[in-house]
C-alpha cells in the first residue's frame, strides 16, 4: 500500500530524513515514534507530498508520489490526514467542515457529501454537533470531527501526525478509541503518537525515528515492546523517558 525506498530529504543542508525505507500492507497500522526533531512530521508529509523528496522513493498504491506527472490533488484525495491542531475551518459549521472537500475534490453533490458526511459524524459519536461551528467545540470532539473529515473522502489510508498530543488528557481518550474501531476495521494507518497504549494495543509495527532523520527501529509490536534487549540503545533510553 504505501512502499518508501532510501528516502532522504534536506532543509537547505540540514538533512531531516535519512535513507528511511518501509513498506506498509493494507491493514497495517504501524505507529511511529522517536524523539522531537526527528522527522516524524515530515516523514509523515511526504506520503502525500506536502514535503518533496530530494532523493529516494515513495509509493501509495503503485502511484509514485515522488514521480512529477503524478496527479497530487487525486492522491491527496485518497490519503487522509490528520493533524495535532485540528485545523478544521472555524468559519464552517460542522457539516460544512465534513462537505466541502467531498464536493470540490471528488465532486459529490451536496446532498450525497451531506449524507456521507454525516454517516462518519454518527461514527464518531457527534451526530447531535452537526450544526455548531468548531469554536463551540471542545478539543477532542473537533479532532473526531477531523477525523470524520478525513473519513468522508473515502480515504485508501489515513495519516495521524500526534492527533492527542495537543488535547487535555481527559480528551485523549475519546480520539484513541475512534482510531482503535478504524484499526479494528481494517483501515491502513500510520500514527506519529506517543501513546504507547495504542500502539500496544492495535500497532502491527513500530518504526523509532533518531534524530538526523534515521528510522533506527522498523519491527514488530511484539519485538519492540516484548524484546527490549533486541533494541538499539537509543530506543531504549527513549522508551525508558515515555513508558
Ligand atoms: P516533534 O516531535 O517535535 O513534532 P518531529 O520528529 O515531527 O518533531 P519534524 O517536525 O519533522 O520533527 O522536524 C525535523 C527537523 O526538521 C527539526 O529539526 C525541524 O527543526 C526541522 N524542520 C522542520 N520543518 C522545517 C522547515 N520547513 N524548514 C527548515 N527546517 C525544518
Ligand atoms: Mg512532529
Amino acid at each position: 500500500m504505501i512502499e518508501m525506498k532510501n528516502v532522504s530529504k534536506w532543509y537547505g543542508s540540514f538533512q531531516v530524513l535519512n535513507e528511511c525505507s518501509t513498506s506498509i500492507e493494507k491493514g497495517e497500522v504501524v505507529v511511529v515514534c522517536g524523539p522531537s526533531g526527528s522527522g516524524k512530521s515530515t516523514l509523515i508529509k511526504t506520503i502525500n507530498a506536502l514535503e518533496p523528496i530530494q532523493q529516494g522513493e515513495i509509493w501509495v498504491n503503485g502511484v509514485g508520489v515522488h514521480d512529477p506527472k503524478t496527479n497530487l490533488p487525486k492522491l491527496r484525495s485518497q490519503v487522509g490526514m490528520v493533524f495535532q491542531h485540528f485545523e478544521l475551518f472555524p468559519h464552517l459549521t460542522v457539516t460544512e467542515n465534513l462537505t466541502i472537500a467531498q464536493m470540490k475534490v471528488l465532486g459529490r453533490n451536496p446532498a450525497d457529501a451531506k449524507a456521507h458526511g454525516l454517516k462518519y459524524l454518527e461514527r464518531v459519536g457527534l451526530l447531535a454537533h452537526k450544526d455548531k461551528f468548531p469554536g463551540q467545540l471542545s478539543g477532542g470532539q473537533q479532532q473526531r470531527v477531523a477525523i470524520a473529515r478525513a473519513l468522508s473522502m473515502d480515504p485508501i489510508v489515513m495519516l495521524f501526525d500526534e492527533p492527542t498530543s495537543a488535547l487535555d488528557p481527559e480528551m485523549v481518550g475519546e480520539v484513541l478509541d475512534v482510531m482503535v474501531s478504524l484499526a479494528h476495521e481494517g483501515m491502513t494507518m500510520m500514527c506519529v503518537t506517543h501513546e504507547m497504549g495504542f500502539a500496544k494495543k492495535v500497532a502491527s509495527r513500530v518504526i523509532f525515528m533518531d534524530v538526523g532523520g534515521k528510522m533506527l527501529e522498523d519491527c514488530s509490536k511484539d519485538e519492540f515492546f516484548g524484546n527490549p534487549e533486541g533494541r538499539q540503545p537509543r530506543t531504549k533510553e527513549f522508551l525508558s523517558k515515555i513508558l
